[in-house]
Parts: C-alpha cells; structure tokens; sequence
C-alpha cells in the first residue's frame, strides 16, 4: 500500500562548525583540533516528515564541508525532489550510477558517475542517512527494528583518545577506565617522532593499566611499512588488541605486508569507500577488523554490505564513530545488527556534536551501550545549536 506524501520535497545541507575550548583540544598527526564539523543534511517530505543525515569531509573532527554541501544542494536535490523516499536502495543506485541509473536497475550491476569514492560517497551517505531516518519514523520504530532487531544485549564501547605524552599518557587512560571502560584506544605515529617513542608510550600504557584492560593503538595511517613492522614486532608482548591503520590507505600491498607479519590484529576502513573498498581489502588479506565510518562509506545502505562482506569472511566489525550523534547512533545500530559486531568506538575528545547537537544523553553506562530506541535514529535536533553554529 502506497503511502501519502513520502516523495522528496526538499534537500539541504548546513556546514556546521562548532569551536572546542582552547582547554579542551587535542594535538595529533591531523594538528590541533580547534574545531569540530559536520554538514547536517535535511531531507523533507511531501507530508513534512523530516529525516537528518551527516556526512563527513574528514575522519577526525576538522574540515571544510564546502564541497559536500555544493554536492547535495547542486547535485542531489534537483535528482531527489519527487522521488520516493521509501526507496532507499534506488535512491542510492540513483545517486552512484546517475544518468545510467536504468541500466544499474535491469541489468543489476554498477554503471557508476566518475564519483565512484571520495566526497562524492560522502555525501551520499548524508541522504542515505537521512532516508533510514525518515523510513523508521515512518514505522515509527528505529532503524535497528528495519534490519532484523538487536544481536546482542549490550555492546561494549571502547574510550577512544590518548594523545597525552609518555610520561602521562598513563594517567590519561586510567582516567577512562574509571568510567567503566575496559578497552582504550591510544594514538601513535609519526607524531610521536621515531618508533621508539611510540613504543615507550604504549609500554608506559600497558604498565599504567596493567593486564587486565584492552589497549588499542591508532598510526592513522602515518608509517612506513619498515616503521609498522618495527612497530608491531617491539609491542608484540604488550597483548594490543589491535593495531588500526599502520599505513596509508594507499599503501595496499604494504597492508598486506604488514599484516602478514603483525603478532596482533589489524584493523583500517575509516577512510574507505563503498562495499568495493572493503572488499579489495579483504581480498588483499590486509585487515582482521573492517572499521566503516556510516558518514562517509556510503551510509547506513552500505555499512550493511560492510558488515555482510565482514561475516562471510569472519572478520570483525568494529564501525568508526568519530562524528556526530547521528553517525553514532547509525553505527551503534550497524554494530548491534551485525554477527560480526562486539565492540564500538566512543570519542573522548571534546565532541558538541554528540552532547549538544541533540537532545538525548549520548554517554556509555559503565562503559557499554544498549540498543538504540526511539523512531529513526531516535534523535532529536537541537535546532538553536545549528542556528548558531551554521556557516
Ligand atoms: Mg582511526
């Protein structure tokens, strides 16, 4: 039965840049964080539903999202008014395949624009977002409801921060275990200058927190494949329960390198594109933990690609969240439909768009996560917040 009023009224998307406080920013590879940004796509229906998506220009939390905003406004909207929003898949194979959409639907396969990966994918995974938004709230049920329903009772978050020195970097992540968290996640790289001093720092962790917690290390793809091997090879007795981008995701017969050799699990996907990147991953043998980012992979459509190509080949999901509230609860969701899910990721660094974006408490109870309620995403914008902070 066709439903009134669900074809596409209006697209927008609104650049929002929020400053964090001088005391509370953080430095790594990607420099000192100053702000946090998002584009908020808003897609309205012919019945004034309102369904809000996010897509990302960055993996971390600072960047321009000039680009995206031009792409949905000046691309995507002229191609979305009118079309039925319940069609979330055709929406999407609409937006990648373009003009040559009609073949993409009778012949099955990908008749891709030149877009095919970058911030063109970004973007569309701001209205695919959207789109799951608006069809939970037109079943008034969440998204997690539309998939299947919950795996598991609870999911385990891990704090993700540690950028602090090796003389406190120790006390910084016993400062995350005393909310609950028994997995912690460091940065290391070339920020830290040679290997070595990576090293002291994970030492200097695992020795602060003793054996009872998860340590999980994050190069953000800043080594060479010498400097990663180095790297795994002098941590190997620190029982890491991960090591995440060793290299740049460019370097792809180095992943396979480097994992061939790592003595723990490799993980890496932030900044990789539809199912076909995860794929290419997997048939390299370069990750033991497919790590999808919901804002900028393709969106919540393709996150279940991600996750199905990550149990037929059974290797853990762990999806990345460092966005706002909506990527959150879209990989929260993800993670709590996927076999291949057991962990999610929490941002320790300072994040409005988590606390003050919305109206609902996005905190992790005694270190775990239970599964999302509420129509859509279950969010509710704070509508001042973007008025104020909009670009
Ligand atoms: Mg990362």
């Amino acid at each position: 039965m066709k439903i009134i009023g669900t074809n596409i009224a209006d697209v927008t998307a609104t650049w929002i840049s929020c400053p964090i406080p001088f005391e509370k920013q953080h430095t790594s590879d990607f420099g000192r964080i100053s702000s946090f940004d998002m584009a908020l796509v808003v897609v309205t229906l012919e019945n004034g539903m309102i369904g809000y998506g996010e897509a990302k220009a960055a993996v971390g939390s600072q960047g321009s999202c000039e680009a995206l905003v031009s792409i949905i406004e000046k691309e995507f909207k002229p191609q979305l008014i009118g079309k039925d929003a319940t069609q979330i898949s055709r929406i999407w194979s609409l937006l990648y395949n373009g003009s040559r959409s009609g073949y993409g639907e009778t012949r099955g396969r990908s008749f891709h624009v030149l877009g095919r990966r970058g911030i063109w994918i970004s973007a569309m995974s701001g209205i695919d977002l959207a789109l799951w938004d608006l069809a939970g709230k037109r079943l008034n049920a969440p998204v997690l409801d539309l998939v299947g329903g919950a795996v598991r009772d609870k999911m385990d978050a891990y704090a993700s921060g540690g950028w602090a020195d090796v003389n406190t970097i120790g006390e910084q992540l016993r400062s995350y275990v005393e909310h609950g968290f028994k997995s912690v996640k460091m940065r290391i790289g070339v920020m830290d200058g040679p290997v070595s001093a990576s090293v002291a720092r994970v030492t200097a962790a695992r020795e602060a927190l003793g054996p009872d917690y998860d340590i999980m290390v994050d190069a953000h793809g800043t080594y060479n494949p010498t400097e990663a091997q180095e790297f795994s090879r002098r941590t190997a007795d620190l029982n890491l329960r991960w090591f995440e981008e060793p290299v740049s995701a460019d370097a792809r017969k180095a992943m396979t390198a480097v994992r061939r050799d790592a003595p723990m699990p490799i993980s890496m996907g932030e900044s990789e594109f539809t199912c076909f990147d995860f794929q290419d991953l997997i048939d390299r043998e370069a990750a033991d933990i497919l790590q999808p980012d919901m804002a900028i992979c393709g969106g919540f459509t393709e996150g279940l690609k991600i996750s199905a190509l990550a149990v037929s080949n059974q290797l853990e999901l762990a999806p990345h969240c460092w966005g706002s509230a909506i990527s959150f609860s879209a990989g929260l969701t993800l993670a709590f439909a996927s076999p291949a899910a057991s962990i999610i990721e929490f941002s320790l660094g300072a994040n409005p768009f988590l606390q003050d974006l919305v109206s609902q408490n996005i905190n992790a109870d005694n270190g775990t996560f239970s599964p999302p309620t509420g129509a859509g995403w279950g969010l509710t914008i704070n509508n001042d917040f973007v008025a104020e902070f909009a670009r």
